[in-house]
């Protein structure tokens, strides 16, 4: 009976957990303490066991919002995955190859990788879908087209801050770089795509789509010195995947029958 009295009521003891535990930032601790006590009273857990399974919660919580929240940052513009990817559509494409860039090697060794392609093959979806993985791994990446990123670094030019634009683009893992070759760039710009290739170098990788031949580029850029020297670093560390297949956009075209005859 004198234990009982000794004993501090259980609701001071959850509020004193609850302060604690934002102190400390745990935030899923402090929401759901009585919850997770409860929760491991009824599954008879042992003291390790509880402890682990709120560590591992609150981790799990934690690591949630931050991929949450660096997607939303991340520029992407969706966050679709391979599992929405129909690879019977695109035969010519080995699903382990894929499959294998997923598995964020590439990341690791800091090399890049380039889709290469008509208009609607899937670029741009499998770029994503390899950003997405790299997020979820806890990588940080952006996602920009070409175009987007040579504006911003011009506007930044004018206004003297160039080389700090230039840092959102070197920071990240992982790299997009969506569309390169849909417009030509002028010689400035095609300077700072090579300022921004040659710095992410061995340091962070790039995963481009295209819809040129690199054979190309020297068009694209208005400058066979500067298209080589931007190639020569992409190209040294990358795996180059191209798609040549139908386009997505037009596979239910295919599918209607043609319109009968005008009588
Ligand atoms: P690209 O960048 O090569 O022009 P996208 O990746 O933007 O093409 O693909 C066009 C649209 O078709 C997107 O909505 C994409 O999700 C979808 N898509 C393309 N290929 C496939 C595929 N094999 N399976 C499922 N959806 C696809
Ligand atoms: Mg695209």
């Amino acid at each position: 009976m004198t234990d009982q009295l000794a004993k501090p009521p259980e609701g001071l003891v959850a509020d004193r957990i609850r302060r604690h535990a934002e102190r400390l930032l745990l935030h899923h601790l402090a929401d759901e303490a009585t919850a997770l006590a409860a929760r491991a009273e009824a599954a008879q857990l042992g003291y390790l066991d509880f402890l682990d399974q709120v560590l591992e919660e609150e981790v799990g919580v934690r690591e949630g919002r931050r991929f949450r929240n660096a997607l939303k940052l991340s520029g992407l513009p969706h966050h679709k995955t391979l599992d929405e990817f129909d690879f019977a559509f695109q035969p010519d494409l080995a699903p382990r190859r894929i499959r294998d860039l997923a598995a964020l090697g590439f990341v690791r060794a800091r090399s890049n990788v380039a889709l290469l392609g008509p208009p609607g093959v899937g670029k741009t979806h499998i770029a994503v879908a390899l950003a997405v993985a790299a997020c979820q791994a806890g990588f940080s990446i952006y996602f920009t087209a070409v175009d987007d990123l040579v504006r911003q670094l011009r506007e930044a030019e004018t206004l003297g801050r160039f080389a700090t634009k230039l840092q959102t683009y070197l920071k990240p893992a992982v790299l997009v770089l969506d569309e390169v070759g849909y417009l030509p760039l002028s010689r400035a710009e095609a300077n700072m795509l090579f300022q921004l290739v040659a710095r992410r170098y061995e340091r962070g990788s790039i995963v481009l789509t295209s819809n040129k031949a690199f054979s190309e580029w020297g068009a694209i850029t208005g400058d066979e010195v500067l298209a080589t020297a931007i190639l020569d670093r992409l190209l040294h560390h990358c795996n180059v995947l191209s798609i040549n297949g139908p386009s997505y956009r037009l596979k239910d075209r295919f599918l209607t029958p043609p319109e009968p005859p005008m009588p």
